[in-house]
């Protein structure tokens, strides 16, 4: 039987030794602070913005929503970044993606003050994460590692695959395990012979966005694999087709309507893989997890 990482487990381990640290700043100095800035009204966005600033304030970390609507310009997003770069009480400060096509994402990611990078996606924090120096490291596959860590699964000289090079994820994934002596390989699109690329993994990370895409001929029995996908099927041909028209969880599928799969199939890596996060409850909670600790760690160095 594969061992289930439980993200939502480590995400309460994690947010449970934050709330010291959080009170212990409170009471010599100020709470930490997070801005979150939220343009216009993207359904997505606002949920994810909501329960980032509801993990702050159980946390008793101080958060400011500031949202500009989707008309606003690049100038009217410095200038806002500028005064929160400026703020003493603001450690870490988000800008919430995707921005809208009249605004330059790069000017605006370029703005935000490297010592506030909560997301570390900043070029600085870009620097130091391939240099393994200390500083804000992607949320993401940082909650990953610590997910590893946590469940003793060994890095060191295992091959590692990661499926997708994207800036948020894959490449920051790829350096982390990298950085932890794991022999690495990054697979994108264009690769050639996935399957046989996947199957060499101890540990498979699949970050692409494509549901369920990784079947049983891209997991080597036993590997660890680490689904970070959040994809959300609608078409029941397709859930079937994921599902193999298993009853029970297409009963399920038919009582919400939907499913939400990651990038693995659910039932090959549940029986080839030796231990996998599932979707949901995996990858996902670890994410926000991250951010309070970025936000904390940052707040402990400026306050330093
Ligand atoms: P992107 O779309 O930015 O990147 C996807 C990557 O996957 C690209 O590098 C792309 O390759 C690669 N890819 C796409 N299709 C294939 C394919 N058929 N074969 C091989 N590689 C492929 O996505 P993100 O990195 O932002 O996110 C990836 C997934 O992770 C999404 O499902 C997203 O929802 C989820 N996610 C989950 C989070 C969580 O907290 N659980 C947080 C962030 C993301 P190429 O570069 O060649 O185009």
């Amino acid at each position: 039987m594969a061992l289930i990482l439980e993200g939502t487990k480590i995400r309460d381990q994690i947010l449970s030794e934050l709330r010291p640290r959080v009170e212990h700043l409170t009471k010599t100095r100020r709470p930490p602070g997070l801005a979150v800035v939220l343009v216009g009204n993207d359904p997505a966005s606002e949920i994810y913005v909501r329960n980032k600033v509801k993990a702050c304030q159980d946390l008793g970390i101080h958060s400011e929503k500031l949202t500009p609507p989707a008309s606003v310009s690049t100038e009217e997003l410095l200038a806002t970044l500028d005064c929160l770069n400026r703020r003493e009480d603001i450690d870490g400060i988000l800008v919430q993606m995707p921005l809208p096509p009249q605004v330059d994402s790069r000017k605006v990611l370029l703005a935000i003050d490297p010592r506030k990078d909560v997301d570390g996606f900043h070029p600085y924090s870009v620097g130091n994460l391939v240099a393994n120096a200390p500083g804000p490291r992607a949320c993401t596959p940082a909650g990953i590692m610590d997910l590893l860590r946590r469940y003793e699964i060994p890095v060191k000289g295992k091959r590692a695959v990661v499926v997708g090079r994207s800036d948020i994820v894959g490449k920051p994934m790829a350096l982390l395990l990298l950085h932890q002596h794991a022999t690495v390989t990054i697979c994108h699109s264009r690769t050639s012979n996935l399957a046989e690329e996947c199957r060499r993994a101890d540990i498979l990370v699949a970050a692409m966005g494509r549901a369920a895409m990784l079947t049983a001929d891209y997991i080597r029995p036993g590997a660890v694999v680490i689904d970070v996908g959040m994809n959300r099927v609608t078409a029941r041909e397709e859930a079937a087709r994921i599902l193999r028209n298993d009853t029970a969880r297409m009963d399920a599928f038919d009582k919400k309507g939907q499913l939400l799969v990651g990038d693995v199939n659910p039932l090959d890596m549940a029986s080839i893989s030796s231990a996998y996060t599932p979707v949901p409850g995996g990858v996902g909670p670890l994410t926000i997890a991250m951010l309070m600790s970025n936000t904390v760690g940052l707040a402990e160095e400026h306050i330093k």
